[in-house]
């Protein structure tokens, strides 16, 4: 494994004096469902990355969604990343701040600005297609441009997204056939609120987000994510370094959701688990061997390469 960067020396064209770039990246979870432990690694390997490199980390909570938010899941974010010992260096400090500060919810304005650039560039449209009709069109769901020429008016539609059938989005060292995969995704969903892929590049911007590290399962928002980027002549997203580590699966092999309220953090909790436990799980996760690791401060010491 290679050492992991601190700074990079970047030119800066207006003075004979190097300037620095500093790594930024942010914890970024849902509050849909209690943290569980593919959160925790994720959180883990981010804080891990970042304080070896000096550099600034963002808890960010996505609550754009206010549909499937809530304040429950919201204390118990706080509540985890407490009890795991991660510390952060902007964002909310507790749930109070975060609704008074750093809800999604006071930006709507920013993610509109970003929809309205779309709308006007002719990339958008609307759709008043229903989960039902779409599902009736297509056994995997994913859109088929269903409203794409039909010039639906409509106060109550969602705004999706003309993604071209050949469009390829370099991401990870990976290719990926964003239509094959997304279809022309919702930007703006039908209760009026921005989609997760909208809020999430916009936050990343306005963060100067450096560093995103997710799970695999979340690859395609990546691909989608940098395709938008490209739209909107956002050019500096382009230059995130994102890392998609494996999912971790509970020990019968399945796949582990926010849902599943036995594998959440705070039911292992209850069961005995340890923060030790986790640290270990990310060290194996890493390539690492595990009984090395005695405290959150030894994960430090590892060499990680992302
Ligand atoms: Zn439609």
């Amino acid at each position: 494994m290679g050492t992991l960067y601190c700074f990079f020396l970047v030119p800066d064209p207006f003075s004979l004096t190097p300037c620095f770039f500093m790594l930024r990246s942010r914890l970024a979870p849902t509050p849909s469902g209690y943290l569980h432990i593919g959160n925790a690694v994720n959180f883990i390997i981010t804080w891990v990355v970042v304080r070896q490199a000096g550099g600034v980390l963002k808890l960010r909570i996505d609550d754009a969604d206010a549909g499937r938010c809530r304040l429950e899941y919201i204390e118990d974010i706080f509540r985890q990343l407490d009890w795991l010992g991660l510390d952060w260096d902007e964002g909310p400090q507790g749930p109070d701040e975060f609704g008074r500060l750093f809800s999604q919810r006071l930006r709507f304005g920013d993610y509109r600005a970003f929809l309205d650039a779309l709308e006007e560039a002719g990339h958008s449209y609307l759709c008043d297609c229903s989960r039902k009709q779409i599902r009736a069109q297509v056994a995997n769901g994913i859109y088929p441009g269903l409203c794409r020429h039909k010039n639906v008016i409509t106060s109550e539609g969602a705004h999706r997204l003309v993604v071209p059938e050949n469009t390829q989005v370099a991401v990870a060292d990976q290719d990926i056939a964003l239509a094959e995969h997304m279809g022309d995704f919702v930007l703006w969903c039908r209760d009026d609120s921005p989609s997760y892929q909208l809020a999430s590049l916009a936050d990343d911007l306005a963060d100067k987000t450096t560093l995103i590290v997710r799970g695999a399962d979340l690859l395609i928002s990546s691909a989608a994510q940098l395709f938008l980027a490209q739209l909107l002549q956002q050019e500096s997203f382009a230059q995130i370094t994102f890392h998609h580590h494996e999912l971790l699966t509970c020990p019968q092999g399945m796949k582990l959701s926010k849902s599943d309220k036995v594998l959440s953090l705070q039911a292992m909790r209850q069961q005995g688990v340890l923060p030790l436990h986790f640290y270990q799980a990310t060290a194996s996760h890493l390539g690492h061997d595990p009984q090395g690791i005695r405290s959150l401060q030894d994960l430090l010491l590892l060499d990680i390469s992302l």
